[in-house]
C-alpha cells in the first residue's frame, strides 16, 4: 500500500473534528441548515410552481448539499480520511451535476451531453484515483471547485444566453454565479498549488477563501434561482393569457398587442404595414358533418397552414371561432394581397385529413393596408374586416381589398381609386 492522502499530516493535524475551529463547525452547522431550508423550498417550488422538472432537480442538488455540509460536520465517523474524502467528494459531484442539469433542463440547452451522469462519474473516478490509489491532494481537492468553477460559468453563460433579453433575476443570477466561480476558482488554484502532499499554509488560505465565499454565494445564489422560477412562472402566465390554447397562435388579446406594437413600428419606420383577415368557408358544416372534435382538427390544420406560409416576421392570430388574422409588417397593399392570394389557393389545394377523408377546406379573405388617416391598426383590421365580409357576400373562397384606395384591374393588378 503506497502513501496515504494525508499521510503528511501529523496525527495531531488530522482534520477531525476536534480540531475544528468553533467559527468553522458554525458555519457549517449553517450551511446545512441553510441548504436543507433551500432544499424544501425547491421541493416546494416544483409542487406549487407548475412541476418544472428543473425545481426538482435543484430540490434534489441541495438536499445533497445539506448531507454534503452535515457529513463535513462528522469526519469522526468514518473510518479514515480517504473514506470521509470520498464520501462528500461524491455528494458534491451529485450537486454539482444536479445543478448543472438543472439549468440545461431550464435552458433547453442542446449543447451540452443530455446525460451529465459518465462525465461527472469520471471526474469522480480521477478523486478516487488521486485518494486512495495514487494520492495527490492537489489534484484530489482542487477538483471540485475547479469543476463547481466551470459549472457555474457554464450555468451563467446557459442563463444569459436563454433569452434575448434577460430579466433582472436571470441578470442576478448570472452575475452571483461569475463572483461566486471566481472564489471557487481561487481555492481551486490554490488547493491544486498544494502538489502531492498537504502543504498547511495552502490548505489554511484555501479554507479562508471557502469559508468566506459559501455563505453568501450559496444563499445569495439559491434565492435569486428561485426569484428567476418565480418570474419563469409569471413569464408562463403571461403567455398563457395571450395564447389560444387549441391552436397555440396568439389570441385577439394577443393580436391586439402585436397591433399596438406593429402600429408604431410602422409609424417610426415610415414603412407599411397591412392586415389579412381570413374566415373559413362554411365551418359550421364541418362541424354538423363530422362532429365538434373534427372542427377542432380543422381549426389546427388550418392554424398550421398559416403559420407554415407566413414570412418571418408575420404576425398569426385566431381572433374568433373561425377567424384568424395576419400582421404583416413592410408590406404594402400590393404584396398584401399577393400573399392572400397564395393562400387563398394553397389552403384549397391542401386538404384537412379528417379521420382518414381528406377534405378540402376553402376560406374567405380580406385585405387592407394603413394610411395617413390611421390613428391604430384597429382602423386598418376595421377594413380589412369590412373587405373579409365582401368576400363572404360575394361566393366566398376569394379574396377582396379595401375599397378605398385601390381597386384589383381585370389584369389581376392594383390600381389606385383613383386612376
Ligand atoms: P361562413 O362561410 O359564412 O363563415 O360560415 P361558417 O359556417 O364558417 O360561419 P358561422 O359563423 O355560421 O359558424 C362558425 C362556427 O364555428 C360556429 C361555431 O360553433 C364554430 N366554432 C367556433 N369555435 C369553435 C371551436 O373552437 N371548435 C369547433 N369545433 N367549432 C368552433
Ligand atoms: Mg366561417
Ligand atoms: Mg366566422
Amino acid at each position: 500500500m503506497g502513501r496515504r492522502l494525508f499521510d503528511t499530516i501529523s496525527p495531531k493535524r488530522q482534520p477531525r473534528i476536534n480540531k475544528m475551529s468553533s467559527p468553522v463547525i458554525y458555519i457549517l452547522v449553517a450551511l446545512t441548515l441553510i441548504s436543507a431550508v433551500i432544499s424544501v423550498t425547491f421541493l416546494l417550488a416544483w409542487k406549487t410552481l407548475g412541476e418544472k422538472p428543473y425545481t426538482l432537480s435543484w430540490a434534489i442538488a441541495f438536499l445533497a448539499a445539506t448531507f454534503h455540509w452535515a457529513l463535513t460536520l462528522m469526519p469522526n465517523w468514518f473510518p479514515n480520511v480517504e473514506s470521509y474524502w470520498l464520501t462528500i467528494s461524491a455528494l458534491s459531484m451529485v450537486m454539482i451535476t444536479l445543478g448543472l442539469r438543472g439549468h440545461c433542463q431550464r435552458t433547453e440547452c442542446r449543447k451540452l451531453p443530455q446525460n451529465l451522469w459518465p462525465l461527472s462519474a469520471g471526474l469522480y473516478l480521477i478523486i478516487v484515483w488521486t485518494t486512495a490509489v495514487q494520492p495527490h491532494v492537489g489534484i484530489s481537492t482542487s477538483l471540485i471547485p475547479g469543476v463547481a468553477a466551470v459549472t457555474l460559468f457554464l450555468s451563467a453563460g446557459m442563463i444569459l444566453r436563454h433569452r434575448e433579453v434577460s430579466r433582472p433575476a436571470e441578470i442576478a443570477t448570472a452575475v452571483t454565479m461569475v463572483i461566486f466561480g471566481f472564489a471557487q476558482l481561487a481555492a481551486s488554484g490554490i488547493a491544486f498549488m498544494q502538489g502531492a502532499v498537504v502543504d498547511i499554509f495552502l490548505r489554511d488560505i484555501y479554507t479562508h477563501i471557502s469559508f468566506m465565499s459559501l455563505p453568501a454565494g450559496y444563499t445569495g445564489m439559491a434565492i435569486f434561482v428561485l426569484f428567476m422560477v418565480a418570474s419563469d412562472l409569471s413569464e408562463d402566465m403571461k403567455e398563457l393569457a395571450v395564447r389560444d390554447q387549441l391552436t397555440g397562435l396568439l389570441n385577439r388579446r394577443g393580436f391586439g398587442e402585436q397591433a399596438v406594437a406593429a402600429y408604431a413600428a410602422s409609424r417610426r419606420s415610415a414603412r407599411p404595414v397591412s392586415v389579412i383577415m381570413t374566415d373559413i368557408d362554411r365551418f359550421k358544416q364541418i362541424n354538423d358533418d363530422f362532429g365538434h372534435s373534427a372542427g377542432d382538427i380543422a381549426l389546427r390544420h388550418f392554424s398550421d397552414f398559416l403559420q407554415a406560409n407566413r414570412r418571418e416576421d408575420d404576425v398569426t392570430a385566431r381572433v374568433g371561432g373561425e377567424e384568424f388574422a395576419l400582421i404583416l409588417a413592410g408590406a404594402d397593399l400590393a404584396e398584401a394581397v399577393r400573399m392572400a392570394d397564395e393562400l387563398c389557393a394553397r389552403i384549397e389545394a391542401t386538404p384537412v385529413d379528417l379521420n382518414g377523408r381528406q377534405l378540402v377546406m376553402t376560406a374567405s379573405f380580406g385585405v387592407a393596408t394603413i394610411s395617413d388617416k390611421d390613428d391604430s391598426l384597429a382602423d386598418v383590421v376595421v377594413r380589412a374586416d369590412r373587405a373579409l365580409y365582401r368576400s363572404k357576400r360575394e361566393g366566398r373562397n376569394r379574396i377582396d381589398l379595401e375599397s378605398s384606395q385601390m381597386v384589383l384591374a381585370l389584369d389581376g393588378s392594383l390600381k389606385p381609386v383613383s386612376v
